[in-house]
């Protein structure tokens, strides 16, 4: 089954409408016909903040405020992308990474059912992660691939999977999207591709001449964000709930994206300004992470847009101004 993108109308409540994937959601739904509100945290860091969204100062790990807000205005979507999206803060911070990624979640998802009890429908569209699989030994990887997370973060996100599927089988709209990594000129520098494509940039400019990175032989499957927010839209508005894979089905490796990202931004020799620090490594680390997103191509009718390298050029040519 095809699912438009392009319907209109409604009202949606995005949580973490200020980060990456929400700005990009939050604009296409918006130009939908959506009447769009966000939750955003008091000190939001990330402030991407989409013109035309109404906007709503509160935390998802205060289950009673989300109650109330949601009663309030009565949306009939739910896309929970709040997060502590950083896979390296959630060794310092596992605590909050389960408050913030796991209970959070499993709190909307009461509330969203106790409205269906009461007779209003709300769909849910929960951003799920390839840090679901750990470090898998199959590739590339679909919805049936052993949950099996090596991190707190994708521990927590495995949690509110789970959450997601459990509600769905109780009858709930309630889609699970396993997304890869995905990038923008957007991304926080927390992420290793905004971390390199800022440096290789101020390198370009002669503003730098060092850029210190971790893992470098890591692969990961990397796609361009709006492109991901796009599937969200389409799982809202499928007929029928359900968990997608949401890749480009292509994997690099760390090394690949530094090269990729000096030569975009017309530097030589990157090996000259890139050093190894031990500090960048991870605990617990997997070697490739690669997705099939067979079902949602053929189920949603999605497939990415940019290659790997119209990401990178797009995220260089942003910080180069
Ligand atoms: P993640 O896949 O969600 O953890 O996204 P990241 O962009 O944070 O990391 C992607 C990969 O890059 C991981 O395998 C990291 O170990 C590797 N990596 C190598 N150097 C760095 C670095 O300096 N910063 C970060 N964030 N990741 C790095």
């Amino acid at each position: 089954m095809e699912v438009s993108a392009s319907a209109s109308g409604g009202r949606a409540l995005i949580t973490g409408v200020a980060g990456q994937d929400g700005s990009y959601l939050a604009e296409q739904l918006l130009a939908d016909g959506v009447e769009v509100h966000g939750l955003v945290r008091r000190d939001d860091a990330t402030t991407y903040v989409p013109e035309g969204a109404t906007l709503h100062v509160g935390d998802v790990t205060d289950p009673e405020s989300t109650r109330a807000l949601l009663n309030d205005l009565g949306p009939d979507l739910v896309v929970n992308l709040a997060a502590m999206s950083s896979v390296a803060q959630s060794w310092s911070e596992p605590e909050l990474s389960y408050a913030v990624n796991a209970e959070a979640a499993m709190a909307l998802l009461e509330t969203v059912e106790e409205m269906a009890d009461n007779g209003h429908e709300v769909r849910f569209v929960q951003a799920s992660s390839a840090e679901l699989f750990g470090s898998p030994t199959v590739s590339p990887q679909d919805e049936s691939t052993l949950l099996a997370p090596t991190n707190p973060y994708g521990v927590a996100k495995a949690t509110a999977h789970r959450a997601v599927a459990e509600a769905r089988a109780r009858g709930l709209h309630a889609s699970s999207l396993i997304l890869y990594n995905h990038e923008s000129p957007r991304r926080p520098a927390t992420f290793v591709t905004r971390k390199i494509t800022m440096a290789a940039a101020a390198i370009a400019r002669g503003e730098a001449d060092d850029l210190a990175l971790g893992n470098l032989d890591a692969r990961r499957d990397w796609g361009w964000a709006p492109d991901y927010a796009d599937a969200m839209v389409r799982a809202g508005r499928a007929e029928a709930p359900g968990d997608y894979v949401i890749a480009t089905g292509v994997s690099h490796s760390v090394r690949d994206f530094v090269a990729a990202a000096f030569t975009a931004a017309g530097v030589d020799d990157w090996e000259q300004y890139v050093r190894v620090d031990p500090d960048f490594f991870r605990p617990a680390d997997a070697t490739e992470l690669v997705g099939d997103a067979s079902r949602a191509r053929r189920a949603l009718g999605w497939a990415p847009t940019r290659t790997f390298e119209q990401v990178v050029a797009a995220m260089v040519a942003a910080d180069l101004g």
